[in-house]
């Protein structure tokens, strides 16, 4: 493995970087206030994207995206960290799942999501189902012509606003796990889909997380995301990056608030010497430096073992995301601590990244999710 950035990927970093620092950095305080992203000042930003070539940044050529490596999508993902979440939608990162769409579903489903004409959710988690999936509970019988959906979903991302919303719901109740769920596209309008309301959370604002009903929701065979009964296979089939995905923008926010408090502790006097002298701060910027830099490189050890196409690499994401998730909460701590009272106040994003980071130890499999996978590779390796 080489640990250096290579040219390309410095060149991605920072165009990224500047693009956030331009143009996203000025809306995240207003956004996160009023909690509410104006949905076409998003359209807006993600053409701008579109034009930098960086739009679906994780989608293959074959789908009109840039077709980068794991590692390039890594780099993206980092910067991403030192934004928020809506507005790092505008860099349009779509479910994976969507590689296995169809001829037909490209034209009608990845079309438009690729020029930023329409946008997807991806509806798995309800009241009674989050981390064990064999609890689904949404039910799709076959009716003529295709299915017929029943169920609730919920904590379900920018669902509100869809155009497509993906779903899982059970085809074959008595199959086990792996075949007994199928994805479904669902579109905005059908008359079976209602948003029952929008939660109010801790963080993550201007990104609503939604309640919805699928009540004798029709979907026709041709929104059928690849068979019946690869469920559970579609989501597998990404969910590792997705881990992934979420482990580099915990290091993107812990170096984003690494450059916030290292000129804070060179400026700011206590006892008339600078913070940075005191020792107990030195121990939180050291513990901060150590636990940063050794996410990143479970990180990029996972996007290697990814782009060589490595069985290793499921285990390498969980890793990653595990870590990194934690220490980027250890770290907003340990900044919030050194900035004192204005850590605490919104003037700074401090708070505001404290806040955000939480979720990501809950989306995308819980830590606890993430140890028991690690704990059952250890035991059968041993
Ligand atoms: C900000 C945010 C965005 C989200 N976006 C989406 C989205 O777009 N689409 C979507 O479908 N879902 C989404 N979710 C939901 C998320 O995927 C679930 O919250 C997550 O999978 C956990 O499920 P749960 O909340 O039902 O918790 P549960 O599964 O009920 O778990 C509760 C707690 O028990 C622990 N636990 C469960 N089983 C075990 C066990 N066997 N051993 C030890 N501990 C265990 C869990 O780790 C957790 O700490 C989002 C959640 C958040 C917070």
């Amino acid at each position: 493995m080489n640990f250096e950035i290579s040219s390309e990927h410095r060149l991605i970093a920072d165009t990224v970087r500047r693009f956030i620092k331009e143009r996203l950095a000025p809306f995240e305080a207003g956004i996160d206030a009023a909690d509410e992203i104006d949905p076409a000042m998003l359209r807006a930003l993600k053409q701008d994207v579109i034009a930098l070539g960086l739009f679906g940044y994780n989608m293959p050529a074959a789908l009109g995206g840039p077709e980068l490596s794991v590692a390039a999508q890594s780099v993206i993902d980092e910067e991403l960290g030192r934004t928020t979440m809506p507005l790092a939608e505008a860099f349009g990162h779509l479910p994976g799942s969507l590689r296995l769409v169809n001829e037909a579903q490209r034209e009608w489903l990845i079309q438009p999501l690729m020029r930023a004409e329409a946008t997807i959710a991806y509806a798995l988690t309800e009241p009674g189902a989050g981390s064990d999936l064999s609890a689904i509970a949404t039910r799709a019988e076959k009716v003529s012509g295709g299915w017929r959906l029943n169920g609730t979903k919920h904590f379900i991302s920018a669902a509100e606003h869809a155009d497509f919303l993906l779903v899982l719901a059970v085809t074959a109740p008595q199959e086990p796990l792996k075949t007994k769920l199928t994805t479904f596209i669902i579109e905005r309008g059908n008359p079976g889909w209602k948003n029952l309301r929008r939660f109010r959370k801790m963080g993550w604002h201007g990104h609503p997380l939604s309640e919805l009903a699928l009540d004798d929701c029709f979907v026709a065979d041709s929104h059928v995301l690849a068979q019946p009964g690869q469920g559970f296979a579609t989501m597998m089939a990404t969910i590792n990056n997705d881990r992934l995905m979420v482990a580099c923008k915990c290091v993107g926010i812990a170096q984003a608030l690494t450059d916030l408090v290292l000129p804070h502790v060179r400026q700011r006097k206590t006892f008339g010497t600078a913070l940075g002298e005191h020792q107990a701060i030195q121990l939180m910027l050291a513990n901060n430096d150590v636990e940063l830099d050794a996410a990143r490189l479970l990180t990029q050890k996972a996007a290697y073992l990814a782009d060589q196409g490595s069985s290793e690499f499921r285990i390498a994401a969980s890793r990653a995301k595990l870590y990194a998730s934690e220490m980027a909460g250890r770290v907003a701590d340990n900044v919030m601590q050194i900035f004192g009272g204005a850590g605490y106040m919104a003037d700074l994003p401090v708070e505001r990244f404290y806040r955000d980071v939480r979720a990501f130890r809950i989306g995308e499999g819980t830590s606890e999710m993430q140890r028991l996978q690690i704990a059952r590779h250890v035991l059968l390796s041993a």
